[in-house]
């Protein structure tokens, strides 16, 4: 049996993305968070489609595994990548994990947005992440939090998320 320092590997991602007014207004695309569309007002200023819960989720897995990050993945000067839908992005960071030789034990997350209120889309937000890496929902976490009306993301002016992964060696 292999020692626990080599069969097991946790991973941390860290995303934040301006929000400002939906276009035309203002620069915001819409607001699209673990892949579920919200209602908002306000949208993240982003080359992809920007979902930040998903650009966590996607670091946290490929740090994990010891691969390039998302940025650099996925560059936000490349075309190809200009209003993609984050997904493909976490479906390429589960197949690279899963050949590097890892499973994803779980994956737990925490957004932290103002406003609109989280927690009516969880369970999509759950069973999307898991369907995108091919794991039972079961093994994902989320968890919605507001920053009490202060600085940035309490100003609605930020979305704000932090992912934690375990992978565990196939
Ligand atoms: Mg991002």
């Amino acid at each position: 049996m292999q020692s626990p320092s080599e069969s097991l590997r946790i991973g941390h991602g860290y995303d934040l993305h301006r929000l400002e007014p939906l276009a035309p207004a203002g620069p915001g695309r819409r607001l699209v968070v673990g892949g579920v569309l919200l209602e908002s007002e306000r949208g993240p200023v982003a080359h992809s489609d920007g979902d930040a819960l998903l650009h966590a989720v996607t670091d946290a897995l490929l740090s994990a595994a010891g691969l390039p990050d998302i940025g650099q993945l996925f560059p936000d000067t490349h075309p190809e990548n200009e209003s993609r839908d984050s997904r493909e992005f976490l479906k390429a960071a589960g197949n690279k994990v899963r050949e590097a030789g890892w499973i994803v034990a779980n994956v737990d997350a925490t957004v932290i947005l103002e406003k609109p209120k989280l927690s009516p889309h969880k369970q999509v937000m759950r069973s999307n992440i898991a369907s995108a890496l091919d794991i039972d929902a079961s093994r994902v976490g989320v968890k919605g939090k507001t920053h009490e009306k202060v600085d940035a993301v309490g100003e609605c002016r930020a979305i704000e998320v932090h992912v934690v992964a375990l992978l565990v060696r196939d």
